[in-house]
């Protein structure tokens, strides 16, 4: 059987080719800039202009035509409404002209299942750190829980947002890491874990305050990944300890940064348990993991019934495929 998968959550366009076995394509187009964030109707337009261009492109490196498809999967949920109604209009439009069926998928349980089909592990625990998200994923009875989580914003929005103050422009994560480099000096920050789940809108006051004092950007940047990913292998290791999960999987574009893999690593190494972080192409929000994860379901939905759930939480969805 052969998917096409389409990810369309945020600031990337992606469109994906999986036979069932092996991913044949996975190509993307994420939108960027120098000043300024995501606006949604902007990042809508570059879905919409680049869309076509990013699936013909897919589909060209499978060596398949559109006829070829049998499945359309798409992300359905969450993200922001402008992107998340491209990606769905693309699928429902082939749907209907392919007359193929459709699978949504949840992204965020994408990201889990990319990382399960790579690594081979059959029950990981995920911990998925992205732009818009920050979670400690886990199968357990049914459906795929959140044993942790962030508050308010995600771990890479506060990475940008600090970015954005430094004028280092979006995405800023890589920027960060590479300042981090040039320092070893640590500076004193609020570490925000509140049991099982972190927050980091009081940390983002505190070093936007401290910019404004005249400290230096590369102690800052190190000592900001220091603190924010100490706090999320704090809680990752928490709810291994509850869920006595044996893997470890990464997701989400934060998960690029090396010094967050050597820390998360670390830690599963000391507690004798296996650990694996996908390829960086697969980190990033993909659809790839969405032609897999709708492999994996293969709950297929009319077009007239197909949605989009900006705010449908990864606990929300029911699992068939496991027990
Ligand atoms: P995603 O939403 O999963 O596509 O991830 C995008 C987020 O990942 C953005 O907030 C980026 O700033 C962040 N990011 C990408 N690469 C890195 C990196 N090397 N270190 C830290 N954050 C990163
Ligand atoms: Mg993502």
């Amino acid at each position: 059987m052969i998917i096409l998968g389409i990810e369309s959550t945020a600031h990337t366009f992606g469109a994906s080719v999986f036979d069932g076995k092996n991913i044949l394509s996975n190509e993307k187009k994420a939108y960027t800039t120098m000043s300024g964030g995501m606006i949604p109707a902007k990042v809508a337009d570059h879905h919409v202009e680049h869309g076509a261009e990013i699936m013909s492109l897919a589909l060209k490196k499978a060596g398949m035509t559109f006829e070829d498809i049998d499945v359309i999967a798409y992300s359905a949920s969450p993200g922001i409404g402008h992107m998340l109604r491209i990606g769905a209009v693309f699928a429902r439009t082939l749907s209907l002209k392919l007359n193929k069926p459709l699978i949504p998928v949840n992204h965020c349980i994408a990201h889990l299942e990319i990382g399960r089909f790579l690594s081979g592990f059959d029950d990981p625990l995920l911990l998925y750190a992205s732009g818009a998200n920050t979670q400690v994923i886990a199968y357990e009875s049914g459906r795929y829980r959140v044993f942790g989580e962030t508050l308010d914003i995600g771990i890479g929005n506060f990475l940008d947002s600090v970015g954005r103050t430094m004028k280092l422009g979006f995405p800023a994560g890589p920027k960060i890491e590479k300042l981090a480099l040039e320092s070893t000096n640590y500076i004193e920050l609020p570490y925000n874990v509140k049991g099982m789940d972190v927050s980091f809108g009081g940390l983002l006051t505190n070093v936007k305050n401290k910019l404004n004092q005249g400290y230096k950007l590369e102690d800052l940047c190190f000592s900001i990944q220091e603190t924010v990913f100490a706090m999320l292998v704090e809680v990752c290791e928490r709810a291994i300890a509850h869920t006595g999960k044996k893997q470890v999987v990464l997701g989400g574009g934060v998960g690029c940064n090396k010094r967050l893999k050597e820390m998360l690593k670390k830690m599963c190494d000391e507690r004798g348990i296996d650990f694996y972080s996908p390829e960086n192409e697969f980190l990033v929000d993909n659809a790839a993991m969405i032609a897999v994860a709708g492999h994996y379901s293969l709950e297929t939905i009319e077009v007239a019934k197909s949605y989009i759930d900006p705010y449908l939480r990864t606990d929300e969805v029911e699992i068939k495929y496991r027990n």
